[in-house]
């Protein structure tokens, strides 16, 4: 079961809503899902704003079809064993070599528990009760959302996946916080270390600026 205490927000102030209409971004200049063929026919498509809208869309001008491109969401797990926490070494790019949580792109038919869960299975070979959420951090300048919850280890059996080199339990004062993949993970991991030290373990919801995450480095995760 997943229980939430309490909605707490801290670190980054959340996007300021500026009222009225969004100014149109081309997709080409985020490079974002920048798409040249139209998927349902295969025929050239063109970024325009349709009628009513006000963004800019890829749309066919063969079978005018409009392609909707929306956030993807990222699911991931803190997996904690007594007082330490599982973390992975990644074997693939982007940053092979640093360490993460176990995290990755949500799948179709999966809800957000199932895809951390999964994860955690396939990258540090551990089976985890998720235990509650975590954060909610957006990445808006990439498109994506990361929903990490913390998981207790259901045995201290662990290995690496896959996409790991190698995964280890840490103490919250070993984390190689020098040596993090992504950003964001280091965000949340911040967080949780915080509220570690708190004794009380809240939900935060944050946005990761641009500038802070390097934009295009943190894409494409899997
Ligand atoms: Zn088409």
């Amino acid at each position: 079961m997943l229980s939430i205490g309490f909605i707490h927000t801290t670190g980054q102030a959340l996007p300021e809503h500026t009222g009225g209409r969004r100014r149109p971004r081309a997709f080409a200049s985020t490079g974002i899902d920048v798409m040249n063929f139209c998927s349902a026919c295969g025929n050239p498509v063109s970024q325009k704003i349709p009628e009513g809208d006000n963004m800019v869309r890829f749309v066919c001008a063969t079978c005018t079809v409009i392609h909707y491109h929306n956030p993807k969401i990222v699911a991931g797990c803190i997996p904690e064993w007594n007082d330490r926490i599982l973390l992975c070494r990644r074997a693939i790019e982007p940053k092979s070599g640093l360490w993460t949580f176990p995290a990755g792109f949500m799948e179709i038919g999966e809800s957000t528990e199932q895809a951390a869960i999964r994860e955690t299975a396939e990258e540090a070979q551990a089976e985890v009760a998720l235990t509650s959420l975590h954060s909610v951090l957006s990445l808006p300048h990439i498109g994506q959302v990361y929903l990490v919850f913390i998981g207790k280890m259901r045995t201290e059996r662990f290995g690496a996946g896959t996409e790991s080199l190698d995964v280890r339990l840490f103490h919250p004062s070993e984390i190689p916080w020098d040596q993090i993949a992504f950003t964001v993970v280091r965000e949340a991991l911040r967080r949780y270390v915080d509220d570690l030290a708190k004794g009380e373990m809240t939900l935060h919801v944050a946005s990761i600026p641009g500038s802070l995450a390097k934009p295009r480095l943190e894409d494409d995760r899997s």
